[in-house]
């Protein structure tokens, strides 16, 4: 992973200088107070001897640390590991398994399930919830058996890359309906296979099938959902290969890492997202 190798190799030999670098890559400062929100009038209280900055507010007094409302507050993890796991995660094949981040870590499968964990949840918020517009594909998948099965209906925008995943009881129209509505912008153009149930999409939509029980799958002019069948195929693989079956409880939050590196993986650095998106201090917290 020549990309990071410096970055690694500076967090591995000074530890210490995880929080350093994390706002210098993100360029992010707490500007605002977290008890009563008045912006710039933080100064530096003290600094602990991991780097950590604790401010005090001019207006209010309150003294708080720099990463509090990020999953870095109180951690007993060093940020320098929290940000070589984000870097073991990014440059991995799909995904990195708990018992793999352990081993590259030093620290318990349970430690790093964890991690991981919280990183997943921290990113299910970074999603967005704008229109996807354009080119727009949408699909239904089954995941899991018996117990542990959901219905996700996916909708992905070609261009940007932007993925909607959502856990649905049916695959009714009345079920699906509100949900691309929702999620696409009216006049784009929207790709399903034949499924009787999308029919109602042609009200807002350009709406146009492919008919994969009959072996159409693609037809002139971009007409096919290749792109979410594609998604499909990737998540199942990670799920299956990687992390060897997930639990119902937790899906939505592997999915939603998933869609966080699919959108951000080709057009922007996955690595610099993740930190902003984990580390966003300048925002007020109440
Ligand atoms: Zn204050």
């Amino acid at each position: 992973m020549p990309k990071y190798q410096k970055i690694m190799r500076k967090l591995i030999s000074h530890p210490g200088s995880g929080i350093k670098m994390l706002r210098k890559l993100t360029d992010r400062h707490r500007k605002c107070c977290v008890e009563c929100g008045v912006i710039g009038h933080l100064h530096v209280h003290h600094t602990d001897k991991r780097g950590i900055r604790t401010y005090q507010c001019q207006m209010c007094n309150k003294t708080f640390a720099e990463t509090y409302g990020t999953i870095f507050y109180k951690s007993k993890i060093p940020i320098s590991s929290w940000m070589l796991a984000i870097i073991f995660w990014v440059t991995a094949t799909g995904s990195i398994s708990a018992a793999d981040l352990g081993r590259k870590l030093g620290v318990s499968h349970v430690t790093a399930w964890k991690m991981l964990m919280k990183i997943r949840e921290k990113l299910s918020d970074g999603l967005g919830e704008e229109m996807l517009e354009g080119l727009v594909e949408a699909d239904e998948a089954w995941f899991g058996r018996k117990n542990n099965q959901d219905i996700i209906m996916g909708i992905v925008e070609r261009k940007n890359r932007k993925i909607r995943l959502v856990t649905i009881p049916n695959v009714k129209e009345e079920t699906l309906y509100p949900h691309i509505q929702k999620n696409v912008k009216e006049g784009s153009r929207f790709f399903t296979d034949s499924r009787i149930t999308y029919s109602i999409t042609g009200i807002r939509y350009h709406h146009q099938t492919t008919n994969h029980s009959k072996g159409e799958f693609a037809k002139k002019g971009g007409v096919h959902s290749n792109t979410i069948e594609q998604i499909w195929g990737d998540i199942k693989g990670i799920i299956r290969t990687i992390h060897h079956g997930i639990s119902q409880k937790y899906r939505k939050l592997y999915l939603a890492q998933y869609a966080f590196s699919y959108q951000f993986k080709h057009s922007t650095n996955l690595f610099y997202k993740t930190l902003c998106q984990l580390f966003s201090p300048t925002y007020c917290l109440i």
